[in-house]
């Protein structure tokens, strides 16, 4: 804008409306970097042109009006603000502190030439209070407010529990104002914040908020329960006490007298080079401290040299709050885009215009899932608070409502103008772009994107199928409980996945010695770069000794030789499938016995098998059902792949009675009662379900729809399949575990855990993880605790290991 008078009025009303809202609100409505910046502008604006600064401008002003309700404090020495000094950072993180350099050659200058020490300390980002006590009782608290009057506070400041209320130690003065900033722990705001949301009330900003909102209560009750900390920072005025030469000195009698100080985190220093680094170091710290600081106080140490220097209209001469890089920031949304992770998370993330926060340039944010971005509503085209604090990944904070791009409702309405009362059609402005919705497929591998009840994220259903997921999906294939494939651990895998060595499971088949060589050596050289960091590529340099590249190459292909023969379960368990864990993989083999049936198992039957739920049946009906992992385990069985058959040893009847089984149908509602009914009314067959016969209308309309009927053929092929009950092994020999449930607790002398599990299964037991009245046996090592107290009490039978081989028939 090159109208300077115009920029000026319009700076002024917006600060002077920031400045409410921050000040006596408690609620702003933009981050302080914005502020800042608009600010700066101003002050720049009216240096050029002193004659158009307006009486209310606000780089006069020292804070806001005080609230009404509290009674007046006026200050007798004014609690001023502090001039700023930033230091912008280049991408490499190196700080100009030319603000800072140009700081300290004004104070040499206004002191005649002398360099003074400094001390530096926390700036604290809560809100500043003056404490008067009278023979070393607290007698008064008050708010900065504009500088000049603030609001008494006193009930609530007794409330915070490291404000003493009488002072102690040292030498107590008649008279003395201690001025100190009073905040709220990131930690206590984190949970305020919580309690806050769980009671449908509204969120403070940020920390500074939260205790600005908390010490200005009507009721210092809520203030009692809002955790709120006290640190000092100077001495106003004093009587009747010790007068100390220095800030230091002020700041360890501070300390005498009760007050807290932020220990380690504040020092003096001879010149600015000191002052310099422990800012620098303490911008590294900064994450990681209890409270939020926002930058550094700089202050001449020399109290003398103090009174020397003054004031200028709103802050001292002797001082300077020296910032950190804001970690909030004002950007715009260009797009919302989403991330798929390694395990099939799908993240919604905001692509930015480029924005410094935190110290660097960001261009893409979080919005962490879908819920969370329509809860904030951020929208394409919105301006958002980015905050990015330390390390932590930037996330988008809140939306700026009012900037948000809108059109005319009118313009979109097919010609509607205006309304029946003739209003503007302004008045019917919508967002001009619609509330954010995640895709439905994944933009990586087309699948669809799901996300089951209660889950706040969702997931690409693509598995190994998705590129972004391979490796994590390789890395569980060839995991110890899994395939087991000895050698091959998540860095190896990586590697082969980074250089294109292996896509699906089928190509770790395929590997061979000139591969893997290569793939070492290609490692190796990128280890030995200095910025790649990382462990090295595998255990081969063991004794001290380093594995030539065939011998490794060697010993992993004859990992993966070895795992060619898999137990069932651990084939499934191994293939990935969303919800099967190693125990629902047991029961799909104890029950379908051969690969070939799991892959044709239909979902009314999987749902009906002990611990797997209608979830798990779906998803792994659903897995089955696409003819690329289909594809893929065919790939594998090619490669010479070839899980064990084993006997079915829980059979249908045990569990797919027609009336459950019946009950689970898609699409189909029905109690198992009724379908029992429905059963019994079929003549107790497929032959009568499947017919054209006088059953009841909902099941025929039901049976009539091809797809049904093409289920209940699959159903009717798949039983007939099944071994008849005679068949069915009830369990492999041991009859005293067969079919047994055991619960294992505590340290057993000689077995780790799951080789006692693997144990008890071999001998057709059953492990479970809770004791029950259901449980036949609980095998207690050292240590047990509740689960022995409960089998107690319950009566259920205690083994320990000498017990548990006797029963196994194992001699040692
Ligand atoms: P200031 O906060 O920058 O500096 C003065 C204050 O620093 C003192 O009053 C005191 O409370 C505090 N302080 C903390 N530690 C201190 C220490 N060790 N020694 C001395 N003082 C210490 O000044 P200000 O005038 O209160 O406010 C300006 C700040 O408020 C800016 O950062 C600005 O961004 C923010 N603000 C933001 C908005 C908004 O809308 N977001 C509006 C107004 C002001």
């Amino acid at each position: 804008m090159n109208n300077p008078a115009l920029r000026i009025r319009e700076l002024t009303a917006l600060l002077n409306r920031y400045a409410y809202e921050y000040y006596t609100l408690d609620a702003p409505s933009v981050p302080d970097a914005e502020y800042d910046k608009l600010f700066r502008e101003l002050e720049a604006l009216e240096a050029a042109h002193p004659q158009l600064k307006l009486p209310d401008s606000p780089t006069q002003r020292v804070g806001g009006q005080p609230l009404a309700g509290f009674e007046s404090v006026r200050h007798e020495v004014p609690m001023l603000s502090l001039s700023n000094a930033f230091s912008p950072q280049n991408e490499n993180g190196a700080f100009d502190h030319a603000e800072m350099y140009a700081f300290d050659e004004r104070v040499r200058s206004g002191l005649g030439g002398r360099q003074p020490e400094y001390v530096i300390e926390p700036k604290f980002d809560g809100l500043a209070v003056s404490l008067l006590y009278r023979s070393g009782v607290l007698e008064r608290a008050a708010t900065r407010g504009d500088g000049s009057v603030g609001e008494d506070v006193t009930l609530n400041v007794k409330t915070i529990a490291n404000v003493p209320l009488r002072l102690h130690g040292g030498q107590v003065p008649e008279l003395i104002e201690v001025r100190g900033e009073v905040l709220m722990l990131k930690a206590d705001f984190a949970a305020l914040n919580e309690q806050q949301a769980a009671a449908g009330q509204k969120l403070f900003a940020n920390p500074r908020n939260a205790a600005a909102g908390s010490l200005r209560q009507l009721d210092s009750r809520i203030t009692a329960r809002r955790r709120l900390h006290f640190f000092a920072y100077s001495i106003a005025r004093s009587e009747g006490g010790p007068a100390p030469a220095t800030h230091f000195e002020e700041l360890e009698y501070l300390q005498e007298l009760g007050f807290s100080l932020p220990d380690g985190h504040y020092g003096v220093f001879p010149d600015m080079a000191g002052v310099l680094a422990f800012y620098e170091e303490m911008s590294k710290k900064r994450p990681g401290l209890p409270y939020e600081i926002d930058g550094m106080v700089v202050k001449v140490n020399s109290l003398a040299e103090q009174q020397e220097l003054g004031f200028i209209s709103r802050a001292p001469r002797w001082a300077i709050a020296h910032k950190f890089p804001a970690e909030e920031a004002l950007t715009v949304v260009e797009a919302i885009d989403v991330q798929v992770g390694r395990t099939g998370a799908v993240t919604p993330v905001a692509r930015l215009q480029p924005v410094f926060v935190g110290g660097v340039t960001v261009t893409n944010a979080t919005l962490h899932n879908e819920g969370e971005t329509q809860r904030k509503d951020v929208r394409v085209g919105d301006t958002v608070v980015v905050r990015r604090a330390g390390d932590v990944i930037p996330e988008v904070v809140r939306v700026i409502f009012d900037r948000r791009p809108m059109r005319e409702a009118a313009a979109v309405s097919d010609g509607l103008q205006g309304d029946m009362f003739d209003r503007p059609s302004e008045s019917r402005s919508e967002p001009l772009y619609p509330q954010y919705r995640l895709p439905e497929h994944c933009p990586i591998c087309g699948s669809g994107i799901e996300r089951e009840e209660g889950e706040a994220v969702a997931r690409c259903s693509g598995g190994m199928l998705c590129r972004a997921q391979r490796a994590q999906g390789l890395i569980h294939f060839a995991s110890r409980k899994a395939m087991d494939i000895e050698g091959l651990g998540q860095r190896q895998i990586e590697q082969l996945v980074a250089q294109g060595l292996v896509e699906h499971f089928a190509d770790l088949y395929r590997l061979d010695i000139p591969a893997l060589q290569q793939m070492k050596e290609n490692a190796d050289k990128s280890e030995t770069q200095p910025e790649s960091g990382g462990e090295p590529l595998s255990d081969g340099q063991k004794n001290g000794k380093k594995q030539s590249p065939v011998k490794w190459a060697q010993n992993i292909l004859a990992g993966i030789e070895a795992s060619k023969q898999p137990d069932l379960a651990r084939f499934l368990f191994a293939l990935g499938i969303r919800h099967v864990g190693e125990r629902t993989a047991k029961s799909l083999a104890q029950a379908f016995g051969t690969l070939e049936k799991v892959r044709r198992a239909p979902e009314p039957l999987l749902a009906c098998l002990p611990d797997i739920g209608t979830v798990v049946a779906h998803s792994v009906a659903h897995f089955f059902a696409q003819a690329e992992q289909q594809a893929m385990i065919d790939e594998l069985l090619a490669a010479g792949v070839s899980p064990k058959n084993q006997p079915v040893t829980l059979p249908l009847s045990q569990y797919a009675e027609p009336q459950k089984w019946l009950a689970r149908l898609p699409g189909y509602k029905t109690s198992e009662t009724k379908a029992a009914a429905l059963w019994e009314q079929a003549g107790k067959s497929m032959a009568g379900l499947i017919g054209d016969n006088a059953l009841n209308a909902e099941w025929q309309q039901w049976r009539k729809q091809p797809a049904n009927l093409a289920l209940l053929s699959d159903i009717e092929a798949f039983l007939n399949d099944m071994p008849s009950e005679n068949e069915a092994q009830p369990e492999s020999g041991n009859s005293a575990v067969a079919g047994k449930t055991f619960v294992l607790t505590g340290t057993l002398p000689t077995l780790k855990r799951d080789e006692a599990q693997a144990m008890i299964e071999a001998a057709g037991g059953k492990v479970s993880g809770s004791v029950s009245k259901k449980t036949d046996y609980v095998v207690a090592g050292e240590a047990a605790g509740s689960k022995l107290e409960k089998a107690q009490a319950l009566g259920v039978a205690v083994l320990d290991e000498t017990q548990l081989k006797a029963l196994l028939n194992i001699d040692k």
